[in-house]
This record gives structure tokens, C-alpha cells and sequence, in this order.
């Protein structure tokens, strides 16, 4: 305010952060934002805001910004800057020709959970209806995917449960795989309220977060388990609860398919699944695994949260159907205070999902292959949909490097700093014949572009967010694009450069579109957006006014599905040559692979990544407080410097991935999990040995 004086005016908006979606007034100068305050009649974030959407928003108008395409005919050669028209004549000349000589499967495209709802619909409907593939994957893919195969394999649709305010009427907490204070800290300021009134909490965590002792909370459990052994320590518990009688056979008979619970509690039920028989693998003492698991079945309303400690893993999806089955067994679903909620990391990926980017699925997670849905879709598109499921980002760069593959559209996202395996990534994209980076920086991917479209910011487009808990909210135009353009309308040329007759005026117009073709958004348009607020779908003649909770009076499915998840132990082992586990996480002033935050003014404090190790590990390594020290795998290694700490246990090694410098995906194997190809980012073997530095 200082620098630029007092506000004229203020436009209503959401974070582009993380999957709380706090809503702002930016308040404005002429063109110019003064500040971002939190808006008071936010129904997720009632008037707070963490650090990152209040003030790292300097990036938009970061000297880094790109607001000219660039072509190159390849990565050996300078970029070139030329006018829209040129670019996307260009790139729509090269899709066509490539579509004609190798066919509409050797296209594909990455949508961005950075971007709108609209945008991402764009994308997916760009590749289906334009290209003629399902080649079209999402940055969940190495997040959250394994929460969209659990939760529909066992409750019919992918999506938590419960409204952020539900954790108010919770008694129990339990948190697995999360650690909500760095990575959702506006929910986890209610869950802490929360928890200071009397709610009991359980942390299911190799690592101790800061909610396990946080001023006035002490956590009644801290499982620290072994990383890699989620599905173990669940069905340890689940054999408590089944054998000592504590499940909720009356909602377990009333709302689930009783003969699979009855398979499922024979399972586990095993002598083999006992926290003793499982405290060998777990490395959680039987008698903490058996104390928690009691007091999650008889402490009253019980409610389970998680994050990517869940889901990176080779068994991620099993962990999902896991905790599904825990909850359906305790009865803890379709009531405020209970249920299942992925804590969801970036500020659309429920909205990505939700609008069709998995080469499997069209918008409201309806399989490809249903002739019904495929029809719908076809008579409003006016074009035939390829029936068959598409690629996966890890298969398209497996396809490249056969040839099978030739030329991927990456909107919002840098996959070669966030994807495992950073040296198989590489090799993909320089395989394929072009490669289209439509972003805001010339990011690390970029370098094997061969076309570069400049993106905008939330700042710079008006559309729709989802937040984790189904909330449709407002993103409003507070300054022009720089670029002279919103991504919903660099898609929508590209579309049209390539021969589509899209005519989108506006992004409302789309939509209406999503509301015609998706079931659980017919309700939802801007207009009412404008007037309500926000929505959490299913918003149509069901539910006209939204649904804060789901599975209410039955799953989405009909009857709830227990599952049976075996625990297998991952694949990546230790040995002598990689004696340690390395496990990942965030922090709060940072946002994943920082190309927003570090190009913030605001959020220099945190210059490095750093490496947690317990002090005995170190000591034995000649390692000191500060030190640095080389991180080795079987894949690859970096330097990081070194922060002795018994949070983390012997023989586990923490980091954040937040700087390109550290590359910490450099060292993540290309394990995944069986069901979605999630990368199995939380476990790897590594070596760490003093370094002089980088
Ligand atoms: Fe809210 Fe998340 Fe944005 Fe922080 S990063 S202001 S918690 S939406």
C-alpha cells in the first residue's frame, strides 16, 4: 500500500494454491493489485488465509514471465519469438501432419490442476473431439489418482466426503499420509480448533509432524510407521476392531454389501494381521496400533483425513480402499463429523478430475467405454469418440521412446521437475517429435519444447476452481492477461487453428457446457456462482442447493464396497548400498516444485531444500547440523545440506521438493502404484554420504 497507495476497488477471487480454496478481495490500484485480504464470506476459509495466497502473488508480474509465443524447430536451436497467429498456425500445422502420417493415438495432452475448470475441460475435449485419441492425463496422476480409484472402487465417485466446517462435530481425528499445518493450513487451523476443544487425535505419520505437539493438542497416537507399510498398520487395525467386536454391524448391514464386509472381516481377521504378527513390518508397537484402533471405533464420531503419504506409494489405491473400508466399518460416513477426505494438494485437482482428464474417463468419472455416455457426449460434439481408454503420462513417455508417441500439448505443468524418474522423463520428450509448453515460465520441461505458449494467472482469467471439498467457486479477472490472452483461449485458437469450429464467447459458455454433459454439475452456472457464492456439487435436481456431505442416505453406488487390500511390501528395498528410506513432504511458505513461490518477493526465507535425519544416522556418517551431504539412489543423486532432528526415526531421511537446484526427483525411483501409475515418491532407497557441496 506504500509503494502503491490506497485501493480503488476489489474483485472477489479464489488462491490459486491449494486445495482449501480460500477466496480474496483483490484490492486494486488503477491496474495494479495492492493486496490480497482475505474475504470474510469465503465459506472454506471464513475470513483466514495462510501465508502463500496472501502475499506470494508476486509472480504474476515476475520479470520471468513469458508473454510472447516462441517457436523452434528443435531444442538444439534458439527460441524464437513470433505473433499468436504464426504460433499457433504453426503448432496447429505440425498436431495435423503428425495426426495424418502416425495416427490421432500418437497425440496427447497434459491438463493442468493449476488451471479452471473450463480450461481443463478445454484440454480434454481438445484431445478427445480434436485429436481423436484418450491420450489425456492430469498432474494427478502423480498425486491423487489412487484416491479416484479407491474412493470409486468402494463409494461409487471420486471425492471427500465431507465439507471442511464437518470437523467441527468430529471426536476423533485420525491423520494419515498428511501434515495439513504446511500443506492446507486453513483447514488445519479448524482442525486444530477442533482438536483444543477435546477431540482426540491419531497421527498415522513416519515422520512427526507438527500437529503430533502443537501448542495446547497433544496427539493420544503417533504411529510412526516404517514408509511403505500404510496397508499393513490398517489392517491391523481393522483385525482389532472385526475381533474385538467393535465394527457398526447395523450400518455395515443397512448400507454395504454385507457379503464382501463378511469376506473382508474374515481376512482380516487373520492370525497374520494382528499388530503383533504386523509389528515386525510396521515398526509401530502392537500395543499403541491396538489403542488407537479402539479408540477410532468406540471414541465417537470419527473422521479420516489424508494426503499424498497415502497415495504415492505402490500401494496407494490399496490404502485408499483401506481407509474406505475402516470407515464403512466403524460407520463413520454420511453425517457431519465422519468420513473420508483426501486433503486435496493443488487448487484444482479435484476440479481436473472431476472435468475428464483421465484417459479412462469422460468429465464425472464415466468410463470411456459406456456407450451411453459416449453417445451423449457425441451428439453435442458433433464428432465420433474413440472408445478405447488412452495413455497414462508415464505410458505416453514409454510410447515415445518406441515411436509410437510422437507430440504432447503440457499445459500448467513442469513435468520434468515434478515427475519421477527426471532422466527417463528427459528421454521421452526428446524422443517426440514436438512437444508444446503452454505455461508461465520457461520452465525446466521447456527446455525440450519445441513450441512455447505463454500462460496466464489466476489473476488473468475469469472460470471456476473446485476445491477438496466439491466447493465451486468464482476465479475473477482482476487485471488483463499480459499475454493478451486467457488459457481457456489459447486452446480454443489452437482448436480452431487445427480446424474445429469452437466459438466460445466467454467462459461461462463453457460451463453451460459442463453443466449439459456432467450429471453432478447440472446445477452450476457462473450466473449462480455470482449470485450464491459457491456450490459443492452434486448440484442438480437431487441436491438444487449442493451437497455439503455425500453418501448420506446411500453411496453413490448404491451399497458401500469393502474391499480386500493385502499388504505387499514395495518393491524398493533397502541394502547395503542404500541403507536408508528417503520420504518427501512440503513446506508451508513454499508451493510444490516452486515456480510460483520462489518468484515471490515474499517467501525468501526458505532458500534450500534440506535433508531431516535422525541424529544417530548422522553421527554415523560423520555428518554434522548444516553439513552437506550427498543423497544417492539407484536412480540418481543430488546435494542437499543437512538438518539432524529426531522427527524423523532411525534409518528414515525427510526432504521437500520445492527447488529446481535440489532436483529431489532425481533420486525417486520409477515404482508406482498398481492400480493408477501414481509414483511411489514417499519410499526410496538412498545413501547419504558427506559432500563438499554442489
Ligand atoms: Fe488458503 Fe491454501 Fe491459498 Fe493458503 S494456499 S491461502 S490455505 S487456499
Amino acid at each position: 500500500v506504500k509503494e502503491i497507495g490506497l485501493p480503488e476497488r476489489a474483485v472477489i477471487t479464489t488462491c490459486a494454491y491449494c486445495g482449501v480454496g480460500c477466496t480474496f478481495r483483490a484490492e486494486m490500484r488503477g491496474e495494479q493489485l495492492v493486496r490480497m485480504v482475505p474475504w470474510k464470506d469465503g465459506k472454506a476459509n471464513q475470513g483466514h488465509s495462510c501465508v502463500k495466497g496472501r502475499f506470494a502473488w508476486g509472480y504474476a508480474n515476475h520479470q520471468d514471465r513469458v508473454t510472447r509465443p516462441m517457436i523452434r524447430e528443435s531444442i538444439e536451436q534458439p527460441w524464437r519469438e513470433v505473433s499468436w497467429d504464426e504460433a499457433l498456425a504453426y503448432t496447429a500445422g505440425k498436431l495435423n501432419a503428425i495426426k495424418a502420417q502416425y495416427g490421432a493415438r500418437a497425440l496427447g495432452a497434459i491438463s493442468s490442476s493449476r488451471c479452471t475448470n473450463e480450461e481443463v475441460w478445454l484440454v480434454q475435449k481438445l484431445v478427445r473431439a480434436g485429436f481423436g485419441s484418450n491420450n489425456i492425463d492430469t498432474c494427478a496422476r502423480v498425486c491423487h489418482s489412487p484416491t479416484g480409484y479407491g474412493l470409486s472402487k468402494t463409494f461409487g465417485t471420486s471425492a471427500g466426503t465431507q465439507d471442511f466446517d464437518s470437523v467441527m462435530d468430529a471426536d476423533v481425528v485420525l491423520v494419515i499420509g498428511a501434515n495439513p499445518t504446511d500443506g492446507h493450513p486453513v483447514f488445519a487451523s479448524r482442525l486444530k480448533r477442533r482438536l483444543r476443544q477435546g477431540a482426540k487425535l491419531i497421527v498415522i505419520d513416519p515422520r512427526r509432524i507438527d500437529l503430533v505437539h502443537s501448542p495446547h493438542i497433544e496427539a493420544a497416537h503417533h504411529l510412526a510407521l516404517q514408509p511403505g507399510t500404510n496397508v499393513a498398520v490398517l489392517t491391523a487395525m481393522a483385525h482389532v476392531i472385526v475381533s474385538e467386536g467393535l465394527a457398526d454391524e447395523a450400518f455395515i448391514r443397512e448400507r454395504c454389501e454385507f457379503d464382501e464386509f463378511a469376506d473382508w472381516a474374515a481376512f482380516v481377521s487373520q492370525e497374520r494381521h494382528s499388530p503383533e504378527a504386523l509389528e515386525l513390518v510396521t515398526r509401530v508397537p502392537a500395543a499403541d496400533l491396538r489403542a488407537a484402533a479402539r479408540l477410532f471405533a468406540t471414541g465417537g464420531n470419527g473422521a479420516i483425513y489424508y494426503g499424498l503419504g497415502v497415495t504415492e506409494h505402490s500401494q496407494g489405491s490399496s490404502t485408499v480402499m483401506a481407509i474406505a473400508n475402516l470407515a464403512m466399518a466403524t460407520g463413520n460416513i454420511g453425517r457431519r463429523g465422519v468420513g473420508v477426505n483426501p486433503l486435496r494438494g493443488q487448487n484444482n485437482v479435484q476440479g481436473a478430475c472431476d472435468m475428464g482428464s483421465f484417459p479412462h474417463e469422460l468429465p464425472g468419472y464415466r468410463h470411456i467405454a459406456r456407450d451411453d455416455v459416449r453417445a451423449s457426449f457425441e451428439a453435442d460434439w458433433h464428432v465420433a469418440l474413440d472408445p478405447d481408454p488412452g495413455l497414462r503420462i508415464p505410458n505416453m513417455l514409454d510410447a515415445a521412446l518406441d515411436g509410437s508417441f510422437r507430440a504432447i500439448y503440457i499445459q500448467g505443468e513442469d513435468i520434468l521437475q515434478s515427475d519421477p524418474n527426471t532422466h527417463h522423463v528427459a528421454a521421452g520428450l526428446a524422443a517426440m517429435d514436438l512437444v508444446i509448453v503452454h505455461d508461465l515460465f520457461l520452465n525446466e520441461t521447456a527446455n525440450y519444447a519445441h513450441v512455447f505458449l505463454p500462460g496466464s494467472t489466476f489473476l488473468e482469467k475469469t472460470g471456476t476452481f473446485t476445491n477438496a471439498e466439491r466447493r465451486v467457486q468464482m476465479v475473477r479477472m482482476v487485471m488483463e492477461p499480459a499475454n493478451g490472452y486467457e488459457d481457456w483461449q489459447v486452446t480454443q485458437e489452437l482448436a480452431k487453428a487445427m480446424g474445429l469450429g469452437w466459438d466460445y464467447a466467454d467462459s461461462g459458455e463453457i460451463m453451460d457446457e459442463i453443466a449439459r454433459l456432467t450429471p453432478t454439475f447440472a446445477g452450476i452456472s457462473h450466473a449462480r456462482l455470482d449470485r450464491e457464492g459457491s456450490l459443492q456439487w452434486p448440484v442438480n435436481e437431487a441436491a438444487p442447493y449442493g451437497s455439503p456431505i455425500m453418501h448420506v442416505d446411500g453411496f453413490v453406488r448404491g451399497k458401500g464396497r469393502f474391499i480386500i487390500t493385502d499388504y505387499v511390501p514395495t518393491d524398493e528395498r533397502t541394502g547395503p548400498r542404500y541403507p536408508l528410506l528417503l520420504t518427501t513432504g512440503r513446506i508451508l511458505s513454499q508451493y510444490n516444485v516452486g515456480a510460483q513461490t520462489r518468484r515471490t518477493a515474499n517467501t525468501v526465507w526458505h532458500e534450500e531444500d534440506l535433508l531431516e535425519m535422525h541424529p544417530s544416522d548422522a553421527e554415523h556418517r560423520g555428518i554434522k547440523h548444516g553439513d552437506w551431504a550427498r543423497l544417492a539412489s539407484r536412480t540418481g543423486e543430488t546435494t542437499l545440506r543437512v538438518t539432524v532432528t529426531d522427527r524423523v526415526a532411525p534409518g528414515v531421511v525427510y526432504t521437500t521438493f520445492h527447488h529446481p537446484t535440489t532436483q529431489a526427483n532425481v533420486v525417486t525411483t520409477e515404482h508406482s502404484d498398481w492400480a493408477t501409475s501414481c509414483p511411489e515418491y514417499k519410499v526410496t532407497a538412498v545413501q547419504v554420504s558427506p559432500s563438499n557441496g554442489p
